[in-house]
């Protein structure tokens, strides 16, 4: 898989708004919010999408995302109101940047169905 931004991201050389940091996952604010709350969730080692993840293989850092995500919703005050988690998969998904993101959105009513 070849680097992306979020590697960057993930390395601090270039500059995003870091809400969340662990050994295994970071959190930003999308730079392109769709959302008054838009953060990207994303595992430190490189993965390029969904459909590359094994349930078994991958879920203690599929906990570990999902566990951020509660934690950053609790934190901006959206725990109670709810939000919308989602990952885009491959081109028909609306995937932009191949490095496995969450994305977590919230502070306003969210549509259905999506666009
Ligand atoms: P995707 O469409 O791949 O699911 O989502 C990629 C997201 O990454 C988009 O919402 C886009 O706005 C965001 N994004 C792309 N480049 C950057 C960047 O350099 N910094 C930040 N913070 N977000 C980015």
């Amino acid at each position: 898989m070849s680097e992306t931004i979020f590697s960057k991201i993930i390395r601090k050389e270039i500059p995003a708004d870091i809400v969340f940091e662990n050994e295994k996952v970071l959190a930003f604010s999308d730079i392109r919010p769709q959302a008054p709350i838009h953060v990207l969730i994303i595992p430190k080692i490189e993965i390029a999408t969904v459909s590359e993840l094994n349930g078994k293989l991958h879920a203690e850092l599929l906990g570990e995302m999902i566990d951020a995500a509660n934690k950053i919703a609790a934190d901006k005050g959206i725990d109670k109101s709810g939000f919308r988690l989602l990952f885009n998969c491959k081109d028909d998904g609306g995937q932009e940047v191949y490095h496995l993101h969450l994305h977590l959105l919230g502070g306003r009513k969210m549509n259905w169905p999506p666009g």
